[in-house]
Formats: structure tokens, sequence, C-alpha cells
């Protein structure tokens, strides 16, 4: 029985071929591979630059779909159930994978990053690494409970108080995510800085009471917090624009991962308050300490959370977080190819794309 494949075979290219389907092992599911999120990192890859995987690799971490067959020895799985899939895959027996740390491994990798992932029909994984869909979650946001269960882990490392002020950096999906998330984590005042009016109008939607648009009010940390004022709102939502200023929030999410978005984050921060470090620079930036230090500011890195997953298919089940206005694109999957160019083109009109299989 053979399978289609999508693999990145090289600098910016994807190559559509055959493969043999594998036999699930002990411990491992088939998985009919149903959706697809296209993911920034899938093209950071791509481009060469990330320093790991390797061409020739089946992209794509960001997975739903439903059980195909199972491997012996796998319980509480049956044929036809719907899934999404935790990409993470760690040893299994170090201190970190015996805590619930599996993404602090020192072997660890990820479907789709390491190993190859979802662009193909049929993808064997761990039993263990899948996570059961509820009826109200359909394969297209499914696919966002990786990139959701990132953010959540994020939150979990705040200590957020009902009517609290924070801000969110960044108008990417995670920057996007976080708005709804603290939202629903209690926080009164919300503002969300981006670059594209489009994003930040979502954002809005999404429950950001403030948006700010850093393009047209310049990327310095000062000037962008002054002209808060002058941005336009949506006047429905009555918020006063006038109250942001240096000093004031209680939390600060960087979901950009910039020299800029750091210093504006540790401007905003009030003495005391907490700065989450989310978006990846890439390369060593330089930082105020000085700043962090006199204001005692809390700071915390995140990158996965494997222990939140349940908590985040409960979140969107309810609607307390929304996907499917993030999904702005939908691909056939004999189309990857066509998907991952616009990602590559279009990035402001490019919120999450998503590939599936009809
Ligand atoms: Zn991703
Ligand atoms: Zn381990």
């Amino acid at each position: 029985m053979r399978k289609k494949v999508w693999q990145w075979t090289g600098m910016n290219e994807v190559t559509s071929s055959t493969a043999e389907r594998e036999q699930p092992g002990s411990g491992e599911a088939e998985i009919r591979i149903a959706s697809i999120g296209i993911c920034g990192t899938d093209l950071h890859i791509m481009s060469g630059h990330a320093g790991f995987g390797a061409p020739p690799l089946p992209l794509g971490h960001e997975l739903a779909g439903v059980v195909e067959r199972i491997g012996p020895g796998v319980d509480g799985w049956q044929p036809g159930d719907r899934v999404c899939i935790d990409p993470l895959i760690g040893c299994g027996v170090c201190r970190e994978c015996l805590a619930g740390n599996k993404h602090r491994c020192a072997q660890a990798g990820e479907i789709g990053l390491h190993y190859p992932g979802g662009w193909q029909e049929y993808l064997v994984v761990p039993a263990a690494n899948l996570y059961r869909l509820p009826d109200a979650v359909g394969f297209e946001e499914a696919t966002q409970a990786e990139t959701l269960h990132c953010c959540l882990g994020g939150i979990d490392k705040l200590d957020i108080r009902l009517g609290s002020h924070a801000v969110v950096i960044g108008d990417g999906p995670t920057g996007l995510y976080y708005v709804q998330l603290l939202k629903a984590a209690g926080a009164s005042k919300v503002t969300l800085f981006g670059m594209r009016d489009g994003r930040l109008e979502l954002g809005r939607r999404l429950g950001a009471d403030v948006t700010v648009n850093l393009r047209s009010s310049g990327t310095v940390a000062a000037e962008a917090a002054d002209s808060v004022a002058d941005t336009d709102t949506d006047t429905d939502t009555g918020t006063e624009t006038d109250s942001i200023a240096p000093e004031t929030q209680d939390i600060a999410i960087d979901a950009a991962g910039n020299e800029a978005s750091l210093k504006l984050g540790i401007e905003l921060l009030k003495r005391g308050g907490q700065l989450l470090l989310f978006g990846l620079p890439g390369h060593p930036i330089l930082a105020d300490i000085q700043a962090v230090v006199l204001k005692e500011l809390t700071l915390a890195g995140s990158t996965n959370a494997p222990q939140v997953w349940p908590r985040v298919l409960e979140l969107m089940a309810s609607g307390s977080v929304q996907v499917k206005p993030l999904i702005t694109q939908h691909y056939p999957f004999a189309e990857l190819d066509r998907a991952i160019a616009f990602a590559r083109s279009e990035p402001d009109e490019a919120v999450k794309i998503i590939v599936s299989h009809s």
C-alpha cells in the first residue's frame, strides 16, 4: 500500500511523491491525516536556516486526523477515533521525561521538524502522543492545538490576577492566541502591538481592548507608547486609549522576539511586572537589564508544555479560545506547494493556512 507524500527537498523547495505505508509497531498508531497547519517554522526549516532536520523530509507538525490502524500493545484507541497529535517525542526515561517535561529532554525531537511529519496521507506516531478531539472541535481547528498548547504553557508561567493590565507584542497567530488567553485568564485590559492593520483588527475581534500599529507609530518603544493615544480603536469597545504609558502594565508577552519588542515590553511593565519571552530572536539581542533589576521584573522563557494538551482542547471546545477566525486560507493536499508559496509571498494575508485531505 502506498501513500501520497509532500517532502521538503531543498532550499524553499517541496516535491510530491509516494511512499510505502508503514505498519504501526508496538505502542504506535497509524493516523490518516485530515488537516495540516502551515507554520512559520515550516518556512524557516525550508529556508535551510533552522539548524535541524535535513531534506528530504515531509514537514508538518500541526496535525489532526483519524486513527486508521493500531499496533500491538495500544489500549484505548480504535480505528475511526478523531485525534490531534502532540509532535514532541522525548527519550521517555530521563529525569525530565519522567517528570512530564519531555520538551526539556536532551534527546527531544519533533514530528515534522526532526522526524517525518504530517505532509502525507498517513503517519505512524506513538499512541501516547494522541489526544482525542471533542465533538465540537473540527480537524482544521484541531491542528491549532499544537500552537495553542505552547501559548497556554506560557500563560501557566505567569501569575495573572483578575483585573490585570497586559500587553501582547506581536500580531502573528501566537500573539492572537495570547490575547484570547489573557482575557480568559481575567486580564481586564489587553493591548495588542503589531505591524499589520488586518491582524490588529482581528485582534480586536478576538478581545484586544486596544491595538497599536508599531509600523505607523514608529518602532521605538517610547514613541510607540506615546502614540497609543492617537490609535484608532473600535468605538464599540468603549475603551479609553490614553491610559497605556510606560510602567503601567502588570504583564507583557513578547510574541515577536526582537530587540524592539523586548525593549517595549520592559518599558511598559510596571515595577514588579512579569515578562514572558516567547518569540524567538534567532540570534543574541540586547536588553536593558538595568531596568529589569531596578523594576524587579520577573522574566520567564517558554517553549512547549506537554502537560497542557487536555486543557487546550477544553478551551477550544468551550469557545474560550477561538481558532476559526485565524484560519484565512484553505488548500487541498494536492496543492500543498501552492499553500507554501502563498505563505511565503503573502505573509500579511496568510494568518493561518490549513491544508486538508478531501
Ligand atoms: Zn507551528
Ligand atoms: Zn528524556
